[in-house]
């Protein structure tokens, strides 16, 4: 068969991967002039900077770790355990904040064990009503609702709770109060506790591993239209696509097809948060991963020590860190909060975030069974537009390819 793959990140470059060794002739079309999508790295002065976001990889899937390995093997991996942090005021709190109570000081702890051990009532619909129904009122105040504010840039009432699934930590009443009483808030028992990062040149040189096989790339190379005859598609002006598999965001979709009135809808009304990250060096080193910022007084959410995930990250006796901040900004901005005479460079990301409003599963099951009977199989974070990290585009590639040729 003749499959084309839209877009070039860990989705696209894992689909053609898979594609290439059953024998398919594939071809994949990249806008950008660099493969990678968002796991792109520059270097900056010797500093390895993650374009898009620091990436740390794991999986509880055997099959993704296996494939990763034989790309990458495991002696070219940093391993380290997660050490995530909480900036609440001027308190550095370990992570997750609801297993670690026992650090705030006791008049806030008693409030926040209380309302976290009232019974629930019905489990509520939307986001904002459900923190407060998981965690308790004190909890959702302190750190939960500011958080998540932050990272969503949304009314979280105005959220769905289906994505949450395995995404957040959610603990049971025991283990919060074991934590508590053992002022131990039990970190390295949860799932991703422990990460993998490239010793050297960052996520990019995971993508890199992939790409020694792939010679059929079209790079710097926007898909803007497709049209299908019934049988086969056009991309552009190339002919004769059995299937494409569609990995770049779902919105795109009513610009480069000429799509139905509520396909072209539900398209429209898709929410996404973009991201701008700073790279900063210093000279102070610490052993903390992340750092999390509730705090409205910060303006960025998340700060990622990049000098930190692997000990060649940055030039010997230096550090670095990225800041993690949603929407569009400029250095200037951050002028108040670090050495500005530090920053080494920003970038802003438009798609990072797929926003769970309450029409998201709607508007996605419109859209993609629209593709789905065009022949157009839509994976990964953006074409299947869920909350995946790089395993689970993985897992899913691997399950997309492993679909069409068991239908063929
Ligand atoms: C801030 C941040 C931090 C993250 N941290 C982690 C982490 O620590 N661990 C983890 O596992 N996951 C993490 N993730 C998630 C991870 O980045 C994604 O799951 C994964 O990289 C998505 O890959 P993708 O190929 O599906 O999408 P992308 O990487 O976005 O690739 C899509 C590609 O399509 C291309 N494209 C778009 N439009 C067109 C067009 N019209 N024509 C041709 N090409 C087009 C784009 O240029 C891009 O290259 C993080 C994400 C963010 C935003």
């Amino acid at each position: 068969m003749n499959i084309a793959v839209l877009g070039a990140g860990l989705t696209g470059l894992t689909v053609a991967d898979r594609l290439i060794s059953a024998g398919h002739n594939t071809v994949l079309f990249e806008k950008e002039k660099r493969i990678g999508g968002l796991c792109k790295t520059d270097i900056i002065d010797g500093y390895v900077y993650d374009l898009h976001g620091g990436h740390v990889f794991n999986s509880r899937h055997r099959d993704v770790l296996d494939w990763i390995f034989r790309l990458l093997p495991k002696d070219k991996w940093q391993y380290s355990t997660r050490n995530a942090r909480i900036q609440y005021g001027n308190l550095t709190m370990s992570y997750p904040f609801e297993l670690s109570l026992s650090e705030l000081p006791i008049n806030e702890t008693i409030p926040c064990l209380i309302d976290f051990l009232k019974e629930k009532g019905d489990k509520p619909k939307d986001f904002y009503q459900w923190l407060i129904w998981m965690f308790g009122e004190s909890i959702a105040n302190k750190y939960m609702i500011p958080y998540n504010k932050k990272i969503w840039n949304c009314d979280l009432s105005d959220m769905s709770i289906d994505w949450i699934d395995g995404k957040m930590p959610l603990p049971t009443k025991e283990e919060l109060l074991r934590a508590v009483l053992t002022k131990n808030s039990s970190e390295r028992k949860m799932p991703h506790s422990s990460y993998y990062y490239p010793l050297s040149g960052g996520i990019e040189t995971l993508i890199n591993s992939m790409s020694n096989n792939l010679t059929n790339i079209y790079i710097d190379y926007a898909v803007e239209k497709l049209s299908f005859n019934g049988k086969t598609w056009t991309i552009n002006d190339l002919q004769g696509f059995d299937y494409i598999f569609w990995t770049i965001p779902l919105p795109v979709v009513s610009t480069v097809i000429d799509v139905p009135q509520n396909v072209c809808e539900a398209a429209a009304n898709l929410k996404w948060n973009s991201i701008t990250t700073f790279l900063f060096k210093s000279e102070v080193k610490t052993n903390v991963s992340w750092k999390y910022f509730p705090d409205q007084e910060q303006p960025y959410h998340r700060i990622v020590y990049q000098g930190n995930l692997s000990p060649l990250a940055c030039p010997q006796g230096m550090s670095s860190f990225v800041v993690e901040m949603i929407g569009n900004h400029e250095p200037e901005e951050l002028k108040k909060h670090f050495p500005i005479d530090d920053y080494l460079g920003h970038r802003f990301t438009e798609y990072a975030y797929v926003v769970f409003d309450r029409n998201h599963q709607k508007n996605t099951h419109i859209i993609i069974e629209y593709l789905k009977s065009h022949r157009i199989l839509p994976v990964g974070r953006w074409g299947e537009w869920q909350y995946y990290n790089m395993d689970i585009c993985i897992k899913r590639s691997f399950e997309a390819v492993s679909e069409l040729i068991s239908i063929n």
